[in-house]
């Protein structure tokens, strides 16, 4: 598993339990699964081209994957649109119905 679908999974696993993505002013909170912890999410989508322009997250792994992962890339990134993507951008872009939830479960 890849870690692009690795993230899409979880990111369905926290939106298939419901209530756990809340729209918060530009952006979306998101409560992480395990912690109960609460992230603030922005994504921002161009709808004509159907692009992902900028993506945000105040997770842990988000930082990871803006900084370290740009200067040093590895098997453990996940973008679109060259963009980097974390669970909980996954569980908003899933909400939203800009991408279809993944298949399985972990
Ligand atoms: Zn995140």
């Amino acid at each position: 598993m890849t870690a692009y679908d690795r993230r899409l999974l979880r990111g369905s696993a926290i939106q298939r339990l419901g209530g756990h993505i809340i729209a918060a002013g530009l952006g979306w909170k998101v409560q992480s699964q395990a912690t109960h912890e609460e992230y603030d999410v922005s994504v921002e989508i161009d709808d004509k081209l159907g692009w992902l322009l900028n993506t945000s997250c105040s997770c842990k792994d988000f930082e990871w994957l803006t900084s370290e992962a740009r200067e040093r890339p590895r098997t453990d990134n996940s973008m679109i649109n060259g963009l980097p993507v974390c669970k909980h951008i996954f569980a908003v872009l899933i909400e939203t119905g800009w991408i279809e939830p993944a298949k399985g479960t972990e």
